[in-house]
């Protein structure tokens, strides 16, 4: 599955709707130096100022307190031109991220963190999804892969990948079957998926005898090797299943494209365009 070539076409649909809106503008804040972390903001602007979102890059050291990081959030709240606010994870320790997560304003909240946008998701009345999982569902449907009625297992459980992945699907009529670390004999599991999710962050956690015959397999995972990126599927995979998205080149781009969409959304959200559920 070409996450790439269908990332760029989003990307496109984006660039026209903010030309439309003349103003979307998304804040991104980054504390502290983790070079994973400055490359996927890097990634984010790239694709924002292509799109023609006036991106800004707020970068604080990585002494920063919870309380300086909550007064920044509170002025993006305030700031007329910001429609989106993104803080990257991980923050440092001294920061209490579920603190943070709250004090982004539900409307202007892209990563969709903020226990609003996520309990929307749970109650299957979608506000702000997290990109990533997002992402994931435009490619499901691109490639015109069935969900309802199908049985789905997710890997992982993560708030911003694995718990959304799951319940997107599920939202979607699939049964959902959701696998973690502490999962006992996991290919049990993924051997009775017909559609596979694997957000792990465990390279070759995910090999062929795990993978039930033409299932579509999505590789969420991204791990930096000496080899470059890898995700969390094993290369023969590809001989068993129908569909699988490649590391790089699958999710890595939709959660890009899916991102600046959450942006055009927030924007439309603050214009009244698009109805926002009242708290
Ligand atoms: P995370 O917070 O570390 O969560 C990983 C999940 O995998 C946890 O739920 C963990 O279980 C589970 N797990 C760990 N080892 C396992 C094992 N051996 N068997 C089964 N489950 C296991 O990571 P995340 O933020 O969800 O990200 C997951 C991966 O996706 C990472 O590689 C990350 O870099 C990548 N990612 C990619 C994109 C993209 O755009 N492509 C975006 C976001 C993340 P417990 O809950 O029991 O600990």
């Amino acid at each position: 599955m070409d996450g790439a070539a269908l990332a760029a076409r989003l990307r496109e649909e984006v660039k026209q709707e903010v030309a439309g809106l003349g103003h979307v503008g998304l804040a991104t804040v980054l504390v502290g130096d983790d070079p994973a972390s400055d490359v996927y903001i890097r990634l984010k602007h790239k694709a924002s100022d292509a799109a023609g979102i006036a991106a800004v890059d707020y970068r604080l050291p990585a002494g920063t307190t919870e309380d300086e990081l909550v007064e920044l959030v509170e002025e993006l709240n305030g700031d007329d031109t910001v429609d989106g606010i993104l803080v990257q994870t991980p923050l440092p320790e001294q920061i209490d991220e579920a603190r943070i997560m709250r004090a982004i304003d539900p409307m202007k909240d892209v990563d969709g963190l903020n226990p609003f946008s996520a309990g929307q998701l749970y109650l299957g009345r979608q506000t702000l999804v997290p990109a990533t999982p997002l992402g994931v569902m435009h490619l499901l449907d691109e490639y015109r892969i069935p969900i309802a009625g199908s049985r789905a297992v997710v890997v992982g459980r993560s708030s911003l990948v694995g718990k959304p992945m799951a319940l997107l699907l599920l939202q979607a009529n699939a049964t959902v079957t959701i696998c973690h670390s502490r999962t006992e004999d996991l290919a049990r599991h993924t051997l009775d998926a017909e559609l596979l999710v694997a957000a792990v962050g465990v390279p070759g956690v995910i090999t062929a005898d795990m993978v039930k015959q033409g299932a579509t397999v999505i590789d969420v995972g991204i791990t930096r090797t000496e080899a470059g990126l890898v995700g969390d599927v094993e290369a023969d995979v590809a001989e068993v299943a129908a569909f699988l998205t490649p590391v790089p080149g699958g999710v890595g781009p939709m959660t890009i494209a899916a991102l600046l969409g959450n942006a055009v959304r927030a924007a439309r959200y603050r214009r009244g365009q698009l109805a926002f559920p009242l708290i």
